[in-house]
């Protein structure tokens, strides 16, 4: 593997000159590639073993085909922080129809602003063609009244391509072959300085496209870097502008933002520069909620251990832990209007998730396990006869019987429930009858829903 990167390296002066290839393969376009810096590996010491080999085999395929082709974006960014990227982009001069041909195993996809996705066993590779910008053109419903950029899909070469990206950390180009990284805004020098800075005027870059704000708050926060003062003081003043949005596009963005692994420090910020606020209701929910603060944030602590240890984590566990205080309190409200507990729960179930449907676009697989997470919990209560043998069988008990503990943690329900089950799940069958013996009867209610049927007749 050495060796061969190392002829590779070495054999490069011997080759034709780029354009030279380039021409040969009918592929004459203007390239610019001089006006960025180039830093080479002396200097980075990125530690080209944490690239995917996928990375490098996209790069190397566009390269021999005449292209240009570097790894570009968050996982340059991330190597340099020595972080292992979870996933890949390059960036090319090759157009997607070009690319496509490239690679045999290639799809182009977007109808927007087309992408190729390149895959590699179950790695997949998301190839953009460099891009341009609008904001020279003089045709202007490009661009909404508040600045908004609502086009994005013009091809452009590579300096014009780093300018339209936002943070100067975001915009370095590494090529694989030759380990250099071209750096068009300095982005290298501020990385190592820790600072995250927007490129060129963040008013209007924030105008442009408003969920950067959000992207330098869980960028940050993720990654330890400070915000650049004047990167970070226009940003409680336009948070409003988030509001013009479409809530799928937030909802993917703060979906990343709690499971980046630093869900917590994220929620902070999000509320230090007031961009909680009105901003999508679930957030609300999250950062303003007396009762449940203590569970909400057991539950990102919770989810960011697990996603540091690098174990699964399901985005509908972590909305029903994110919206249960909710479910709570209308659970209460449908039991003081009398219904039964059950169906009281499952009213406040719908209407928590319809709620949350209606402004956020929660995919239906996620509120689908969330409402099942729910609807479990008060089966946990139900310790007799052949009722906690069924739970264990559920297909979600795992999902509910975490959120059961959580539940026990943050003081809302008796410990001892939760230390029930742990020892339940873990006992053999014997033992399992002996701990249905040890369930003291106040914690045992017959199911309620049979001792109200029997009261009803002389109600
Ligand atoms: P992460 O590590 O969370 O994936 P990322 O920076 O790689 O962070 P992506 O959404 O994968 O985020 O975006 C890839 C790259 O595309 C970014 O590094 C940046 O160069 C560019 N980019 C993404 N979103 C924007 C945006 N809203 N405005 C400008 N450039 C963006
Ligand atoms: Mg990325």
């Amino acid at each position: 593997m050495i060796k061969k990167l190392l002829q590779r390296v070495f054999s490069k002066k011997d080759k034709p000159a780029k354009h030279e290839v380039a021409k040969q393969n009918g592929h004459t376009k203007k390239r610019v590639d001089t006006s960025g810096k180039r830093i080479s590996n002396q200097t980075h010491r990125i530690d080209r073993r944490l690239l995917s080999t996928a990375a490098i085999k996209t790069t190397e395929g566009l390269q021999k085909a005449g292209f240009e082709a570097y790894v570009v974006g968050g996982a340059v960014r991330d190597l340099l922080l020595k972080k292992r990227p979870k996933d890949f982009d390059v960036a090319t001069d090759a157009t997607p129809e070009q690319v496509n041909r490239v690679f045999r195993r290639s799809r182009i996809i977007g109808r927007r602003f087309r992408l190729v996705h390149v895959m590699f066993g179950d790695e997949t590779i998301e190839v953009s063609t460099f891009r341009g910008s609008h904001l020279g053109d003089t045709d202007d419903n490009q661009v909404a009244d508040s600045g908004r950029i609502l086009r994005d899909n013009v091809f452009g070469n590579q300096e014009e391509d780093a300018v339209r990206r936002d943070f100067t950390a975001n915009a370095l180009y590494y090529d694989p072959a030759t380990e250099d990284i071209l750096d068009f805004h300095n982005g290298v020098a501020d990385i190592q300085a820790g600072i995250l800075k927007m490129i060129g005027d963040p008013v209007t870059r924030y105008r442009e496209d408003p969920v950067r704000m959000l992207r330098a708050v869980r960028l940050s926060a993720k990654l330890g870097l400070k915000i650049d003062p004047n990167t970070e003081s226009p940003i409680p003043k336009l948070a409003e502008l988030l509001g013009d949005v479409p809530p799928s596009r937030l909802f993917d963005e703060m979906l990343k933002l709690f499971l980046s692994g630093h869900a917590i420090q994220s929620a902070v910020q999000l509320r230090k520069h007031g961009l909680h606020h009105g901003l999508l209701p679930l957030l609300d929910v999250v950062l303003e909620q007396p009762i449940g603060a203590k569970f909400v944030n057991l539950a990102l602590k919770n989810t960011d251990a697990r996603v540091l240890a690098e174990k699964p984590v399901s985005p509908g566990f972590l909305f029903a832990t994110l919206l249960w205080h909710e479910v709570l309190v209308a659970w209460q409200r449908y039991q003081k209007q009398g219904n039964r507990p059950i169906p009281a729960l499952h009213m406040a179930m719908t209407e928590v998730s319809d709620i949350q449907a209606e402004k956020l676009a929660i995919h239906k697989r996620y509120s689908t396990t969330m409402k099942e997470i729910w609807g479990l919990q008060p089966r946990f209560e139900m310790r007799v006869g052949k009722r906690p043998f069924g739970l264990l069988e559920h297909p979600r008990y795992r999902a509910a019987y975490d959120f059961l503990l959580l539940r026990c943690e943050s003081g809302e329900v008796d410990m001892e429930l939760g230390e029930w089950w742990t020892k339940f799940a873990e006992a053999q069958t014997e033992e399992r009858l002996t701990l249905l013996n040890t369930v003291p009867p106040s914690n045992n209610p017959e199911p309620r829903s049979r001792r109200r049927r029997r009261r009803k007749p002389s109600a």
